[in-house]
Order: structure tokens, then sequence, then C-alpha cells
């Protein structure tokens, strides 16, 4: 295995969506050179108030400081999408460079939907590193295009050395029921096409894959068994 591999990943908790048990999260991977790379930053200080079903926990910051990592350490941020309760501390990592996916990016410009938080994400261009599509950003660490929760989001998979391969699917499939070939559209939704054509590509990943470990990006009940910071995959 290379130096520069992914070998550990954490999980935390930063928030909630208390109504709902829904939990608001972020990932941290740490590479064998030591490098470290955060998934998604989570909601913002100031949660604004037309999010009011949104509630802070310990934040990010609070939750790396608990494995000694100050905001600085952090060398990359990759922003999953620009929804407030994943982009929402982005600004707070002065250090990193973000990853975004290009198509994200740019319909965020014009998005309202980003527009609350757009002090976190909108950085200046030569901190953030713009992909296009599927990208192996180091050895054992994967993102994989999924738009349809909103255009441009992206899910990543790990490869450790001893867990195997992880997907962590964030709102490409927000929850474990959610993730069957099954047609669960019942017409509500304008992007339920995007949506099911990711949530297959993801199916077909992890057959292809064999992946062992699959995580989803808000489901409170599949939460509760996995290992969270400070305990770690590897
Ligand atoms: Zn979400």
């Amino acid at each position: 295995m290379s130096q520069n591999a992914a070998n550990r990943l954490y999980l935390m908790q930063v928030g909630s969506m208390p109504e709902y048990q829904i939990p608001i999260v972020c990932y941290l991977v740490q590479t064998g050179d030591g490098k470290n790379i955060l998934i998604d930053t989570g909601l913002p200080e100031i949660i604004p108030e037309d999010a009011s079903e949104f509630e802070n926990g310990q934040d990010v910051i609070e939750q790396l400081a608990r494995i000694g990592l100050k905001p600085d350490d952090i060398d990359t941020v990759i922003s999953t999408h620009y929804d407030g309760d994943h982009a929402g501390r982005h600004a707070a990592f002065t250090k990193a460079q973000y990853v975004v996916q290009r198509v994200h990016h740019t319909d965020a410009q014009t998005n309202p939907r980003f527009a609350d938080i757009r002090s976190q994400w909108d950085q200046p261009m030569e901190r953030i590193r713009l992909v296009d599509g599927d990208t192996e950003l180091l050895p054992g660490l994967e993102l994989i295009e999924t738009s349809g929760h909103v255009p441009g989001h992206q899910s990543v998979l790990v490869r450790l050395p001893k867990t195997g391969a992880i997907l962590l699917t964030v709102d490409a499939v927000p929850f474990a029921a959610g993730f069957t070939r099954d047609e669960q559209d019942d017409g509500s939704n304008p992007d339920a096409e995007a949506i099911r054509a990711s949530t297959i590509k993801l199916l077909d990943l992890v057959e292809r894959e064999q992946i062992g470990l699959v995580i989803f990006g808000h489901d409170m009940e599949q939460w509760a068994g996995l290992k969270k910071l400070p305990e770690y995959y590897e």
C-alpha cells in the first residue's frame, strides 16, 4: 500500500433534525502520510430562520479537536454538495483545498437553494478544485458523481487496508430503505429520474466492487450501530 493512500475513516455526528431523528454528519479520511481529508462540514454556526428544523450538536471543529486536530490541519475538504447541512462550516478551513463537482459549483452560482450559506462555499477559485464526474482523488479515495438530489452531488468511496471498501452515499441515498432497484417515484419529485439513475449506479458499484459497508447519509437507525469518532475504521 502506498504511503499516501487512505488508511483511516472517522465518522462524526455534528447535528440533527430532532423531530425526524435524522443525524447530520461529516467524515474524515486520514492517509498513511498524515494528510487530513474532511468530507462535508455540517450546519452553519447560526442556523438560518427558514431551517429551524435543524439543530447543532458538537460541531465539526469540536469533533476534530477530540482527536487533536485544528481547522488548519485539514488539507482538503471534499464537498458533496452545498446544502446548508453539508457545507455550513466550509469557511473555517482556511488552509484547505475544496473539491467539488464542476456542475454543482456552476449551478450554485445562480441557484437560490444555496444562497443562505454562500459565504461558506464561495471561496477564491485558486482554493477550489473542480472535478468532472468520477475521480480518483488519491489511492483509496474516489469521488462518485451522483446527481439527482442536486446537480453534481458526489458520493465517496473509501478503500481501507483492513475493512476494505466503504461507500458513503451521502444524500444520493439518505436512507437504507431507498437503496433498492424498485421504482419509488410517486410522481411528486421532478428529480426522481436522476435520483433513481444515481441509486442504480451505486447499487451496480457495490455489486461490482463487492463493497461490504454502505453508509447512508441520514439514517439514524444505521448510524446508531456505526463506529463514531474517536473510534475509526481502518
Ligand atoms: Zn443532507
